[in-house]
């Protein structure tokens, strides 16, 4: 007798990142500022009052009132969890039977497919149209459809960078009946069309929010589910007890009371989107490239040509990491900073003028 892995884990791979060291990191729409001084001074002292020898509280009590602060929120209707990515296992999992159906969109975040893969639930997928807009009546119209169990999908979306308004989102919410929809704001903060604020009032909905990207905290993995007290009581108890760790709560807490901290750090990334998006669009328009770049509701710019693995190749050459999509044949760059920004625009024109219009003539 020998052992098997089971069918469904035989095949998969670790998940790979981006390996090696890069100058300039565009590919993983982190934000590209650290912490600032006086913050990881509070830190350093946050560690030495640090018991290490005890488990965390299991409630995140601190850091949910901090966050639910934050946003204006009502702490009884958040959990908080390592990441939002164990939130997306714990609905494809615990919350749902297995052969559940699940509604995802495409192109969106892949870790919705997987976890569902995981847990053994049947995926519905709604493709968007050619502009990677999402229709709310449409996906409400295919999950009732599909008799779907829950709707999961970014807004605004990774990797497009396009959002559904808060209207549009609110009638999918309705629309969908007895179906859970989820939707991750992860990148709302960028935008500002979210139902975070009203998520208690419904019945089936859940939103997502992550320290990892406006936030800046990637490191920590901290993510946090807003919905109303009967689906919350829920996700707090499927959830592991000591999920998020002493560090983690502690140094979550810091962060998110630095409110004005997090708010002009959001306002310049904002910035320096509209800026890395206006360049991007002023290089295709000036040399009249085939190619289409997505005015972006979130931290990143979404450019579409068939030229994307050369591009992304050639600044990897240069040390300068963006995220490539083969099946879309797409780019995604994330904001860096304006000097960062300016590294991979003179890359990108170099690439043009000596790949691209030098093939042409
Ligand atoms: C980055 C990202 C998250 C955050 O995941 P964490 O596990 O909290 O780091 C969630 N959803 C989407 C769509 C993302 O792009």
């Amino acid at each position: 007798m020998s052992y098997n892995l089971c069918e469904k884990v035989r095949e998969l791979e670790p998940y790979q990142p981006i390996s090696g060291t890069y100058k300039v990191r565009l590919d993983a729409n982190e934000s590209f500022f650290d912490l600032p001084p006086e913050v990881r001074e509070e830190i350093k002292a946050i560690i030495d009052k640090t018991d290490f020898n005890r488990y965390p509280d299991p409630t995140a009590k601190k850091l949910t009132e901090a966050f639910a602060a934050y946003y204006g929120l009502d702490p009884e209707n958040i959990t908080v969890t390592n990441g939002s990515d164990e939130m997306l296992y714990l609905l494809a999992s615990a919350m749902l039977e297995r052969g559940s159906r699940v509604v995802v969109t495409d192109p969106d975040f892949s870790m919705y497919g997987f976890y569902s893969f995981l847990s053994e639930n049947e995926i519905f997928t709604y493709k968007k149209n050619d502009k990677l807009n999402i229709d709310a009546e449409e996906l409400a119209e295919f999950a009732r459809e599909k008799n779907a169990d829950m709707i999961i999908f970014s807004n605004p979306c990774n990797p497009t960078g396009q959002g559904i308004t808060a209207e549009d989102a609110r009638k999918l919410v309705r629309n969908a009946g007895d179906c859970l929809v989820v939707l991750d704001e992860a990148y709302m903060d960028f935008w500002d069309e979210p139902l975070l604020n009203e998520a208690g009032e419904y019945e089936n909905l859940i939103v997502l929010k992550t320290a990892s990207k406006a936030v800046g905290a990637a490191g920590i993995r901290l993510g946090f589910a807003v919905a109303n007290p009967t689906i919350t009581k829920a996700l707090r108890a499927v959830k592991s007890p000591y999920n998020v760790n002493e560090l983690s709560q502690e140094i979550g807490t810091c962060i998110y009371s630095h409110s004005e901290m997090l708010r002009s750090r959001r306002d310049e990334i904002r910035e320096n989107t509209a800026e890395l998006y206006e360049q991007i669009c002023k290089l295709i328009s000036n040399y009249q490239l085939p190619m289409d770049a997505l005015k972006p509701c979130a931290n990143f710019v979404f450019v579409r040509t068939d030229k994307a693995e050369r591009i992304f190749e050639y600044l990897l050459e240069n040390s300068v990491a963006v995220r490539y999509f083969g099946k879309a044949e797409a780019l995604r760059i994330t904001t860096g900073s304006k000097q960062e920004n300016g590294v991979f625009l003179q890359l990108f024109e170099k690439f043009i003028i000596e790949n691209i219009l030098k093939t042409n003539r």
